[in-house]
């Protein structure tokens, strides 16, 4: 009789199980769309700008080039290209007064949720998503992300600049709008802070890095889904969601502030490609992504970024809940031979 598979994260302590037995794929998944209530009135659409508090960043049109402001008080900026701008209801708020960063992680079980909680509207058109938005608008987005990352994590009480995006209603997004979400945030995330971890002990025993590794070995397993000059996507080893994929520069890098504009190019470019063929293999199912990144100098040569991406097709219930192990029944062999299919096509 044969078994299910036990797999291991790379560099994570966490368990897959892999239902080879169950094996499902992708078009088992489809579901009919709900239409989602629409709010009468976006408040990100064009003319509302009103709506949200004024923008800490906004890209305009100008001949020919793009000119960089914010929002004021009394000013909110039209014929935006994207507009990034604080969530209204934040789990990080900005600090009141100057506070003294060893004031903020008061205790090792309390904490001051200080920071910043931003919106990153993507596009001025209301369905904008990186799947079908035009290939300037998405630089726009990762020059947006940059931009975020640079002002934020310069802040001397930020630890960790989380930039993450939720697609559809089941996946947590409450307006339909393309928009991503920045949390700059006092300390770093258990998952991160965890895979910084291992990096670092991957680096002491190796002397390399192990996403530098990792590409070197993954491109040439049946896990590869595709890559240019500058990115590979994978679909992981041990993926916890069916069609899970990341997205891994080549360049070794911690984090994204030093892209190079071939490479935010490429980015937006495989961004969109990749997004396309989950949308096509299964009905633009919901997903989220985040950017897993450091600002930790002392992790600068151990840590790799990276953009992980997680479709919503599997509901976890008790087993997972309660154990933190996954049941993934799509494997990550069939996630990728689907993504090469669909790209190719
Ligand atoms: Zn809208
Ligand atoms: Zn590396
Ligand atoms: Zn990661």
């Amino acid at each position: 009789m044969s078994y299910n598979e036990l797999r291991k994260d790379f560099l994570l302590d966490r368990w897959v199980v892999i239902a080879t037995e169950r094996a499902r794929r992708p078009t088992d998944f489809v579901k009919q769309k709900k239409e989602q209530a629409q709010a009468s009135v976006c408040p990100m659409c064009p003319g509302n700008e009103h709506m949200t508090p004024p923008a800490t960043l906004v890209y305009l049109k100008s001949d020919g080039g793009i000119v960089k402001d914010k929002d004021t008080a009394s000013l909110r900026h039209k014929n935006w290209l994207i507009r990034c701008v604080p969530n209204l209801y934040p789990a990080f708020g900005p600090p009141k007064e100057q506070l003294d960063p060893a004031s903020i992680m008061k205790t090792d079980n309390f904490g001051l949720a200080v920071g910043h909680h931003e919106v990153l509207v993507e596009s001025p058109q209301h369905d904008g998503h990186p799947a079908d938005a035009e290939l300037p608008q998405l630089i726009h987005v990762i020059n947006g992300y940059v931009d975020r990352l640079r002002d934020l994590s310069a802040k001397s009480y930020v630890q960790y600049v989380s930039i993450f995006r939720n697609h559809g209603q089941e996946a947590g997004a409450s307006l339909t709008h393309a928009h991503s979400q920045i949390i700059a945030m006092p300390f770093v995330p258990t998952i991160v802070d965890a895979e910084v971890e291992a990096s670092m002990d991957f680096w002491n025993q190796h002397q390399k890095c192990a996403f530098c590794d990792l590409i070197e070995r993954e491109t040439k397993s049946p896990r590869f889904i595709q890559e240019d000059e500058y990115f590979a996507v994978l679909a992981p080893y041990a993926s916890v969601n069916p069609m899970e994929f990341w997205i891994i520069p080549k360049r070794h890098d911690a984090n994204i502030l030093s892209l190079t504009d071939a490479e935010k190019e490429a980015f937006a470019k495989t961004l969109k490609t990749t997004l396309k063929a989950l949308k096509d293999l299964v009905n633009d199912p919901p997903y989220n992504y985040g950017i897993h990144l450091s600002i930790n100098k002392q992790a600068q040569d151990c840590y790799h970024w990276h953009l992980e991406v997680y479709p919503r097709l599997a509901i976890w219930a008790g087993f997972e809940k309660s154990t933190g192990i996954y049941i993934n029944t799509i494997t990550p062999e069939t996630a990728a031979t689907e993504f090469r299919k669909a790209i190719k096509s």
